[in-house]
């Protein structure tokens, strides 16, 4: 079998319309959404993330905020300027990037962001709401997992889907988000990471693989089922002295092999990468329509 393709970048681009639209909309009625950035050193795969958040929302018409804070930057001093944001009417969503540098404590910062305008969905209240099956922002990178699907037409209901990986950001939540009723998933879900025994014997059973382990091409095509769905979230660079910036991106899934035998699979760039940026901007515009609800 030879996979199709899954779209990742036209289906973030038809997202990103909505939102567009959507945002026009609040604005019209008196509401412009509003995301603040902060972004702590100037590491630099960091920067390029941040200066693509500002540029998508620009694009959006979203109002956004860059904040840009020494790497020396103490800790009292991040927390004073995430309350500063918490109180501004005017910021709907705000996003610390991460990482941030060892002298700051990642979680006391997480905490002190206001929930209701916890956009990354990292707040425990959030991820408590989450696994509950409440109302919550979803971390951006599951929540666009779960579009991509909807969008390519993959049936998740009853389907038994294994997620290679455990990590706070990608697979709990993921694991979370499919097997719940609430976002209609109602997936059968199975979680592997670095402790799995005969891992190959879980990934061969997915009917939806997703992989977000951090190894490049670390699943290879014999460890796919015949006819699977795989999802490819890993982002790792690859020396290229060939590529324009010296590098290229490859995924966590040998891309050949496993097309061979899936029936869909996503394309590492152009995958689940542009959809992270999406439901960033759409969690934005659910927290200024809640703002614009009172
Ligand atoms: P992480 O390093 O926090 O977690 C990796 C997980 O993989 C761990 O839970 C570990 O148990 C598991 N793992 C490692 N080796 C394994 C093995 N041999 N067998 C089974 N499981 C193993 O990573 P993360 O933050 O979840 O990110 C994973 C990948 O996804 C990375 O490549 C990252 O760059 C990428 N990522 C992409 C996006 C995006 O927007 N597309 C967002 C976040 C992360």
């Amino acid at each position: 079998m030879a996979a199709q393709t899954i779209e990742g970048k036209a289906i973030s681009a038809a997202v990103r319309e909505e939102v567009r639209l959507e945002a026009q909309e609040l604005s019209s009625a008196g509401v412009v959404p509003g995301l603040a950035t902060v972004l702590v050193g100037d590491d630099p795969a960091s920067s390029t993330y941040v200066r693509s958040k500002q540029r998508a929302c620009e694009k959006a018409g979203i109002y956004s905020r860059d904040i840009r804070l020494e790497e020396t930057t103490g800790e009292a001093e991040l927390l004073a300027t995430v309350e500063n944001l918490n109180a501004d009417p005017s910021i709907d969503g705000i996003l610390v990037q991460l990482p941030l540098p060892a002298h700051i404590n990642s979680r006391r910062i997480i905490e002190a962001i206001d929930p209701e305008k916890d956009v990354d969905g990292f707040h425990p209240v959030n991820l408590g709401k989450l696994l509950a099956g409440e109302d919550a922002f979803y971390p951006c990178t599951p929540y666009g997992i779960t579009v991509l699907l909807e969008r390519s037409g993959v049936e998740v209901e009853g389907t038994h889907v294994v997620i290679v990986g455990r990590s706070n950001i990608v697979g709990k939540p993921l694991a979370a988000l499919l097997m719940q009723k609430r976002s209609g998933a109602n997936a059968t879900v199975t979680v592997c990471h670095s402790r799995t025994a005969d891992l190959a014997t879980h990934t061969r059973r997915a009917d939806i693989l997703i992989v977000a382990a951090g190894r490049r091409a670390f699943v290879t095509g014999d460890m796919v089922g015949e006819g699977a769905v795989v999802i490819d979230v890993g982002i790792n660079r690859v020396d290229d002295p060939q590529a324009k910036r010296g590098y290229r991106l490859v995924g966590d899934v040998d891309y050949e092999g496993a097309a061979e035998r899936a029936s869909l699979i996503t394309p590492v760039p152009g995958g689940v990468g542009p959809m992270t940026i999406a439901m960033l901007l759409k969690n934005t515009n659910r927290a200024a329509r809640k703002r614009a609800n009172g």
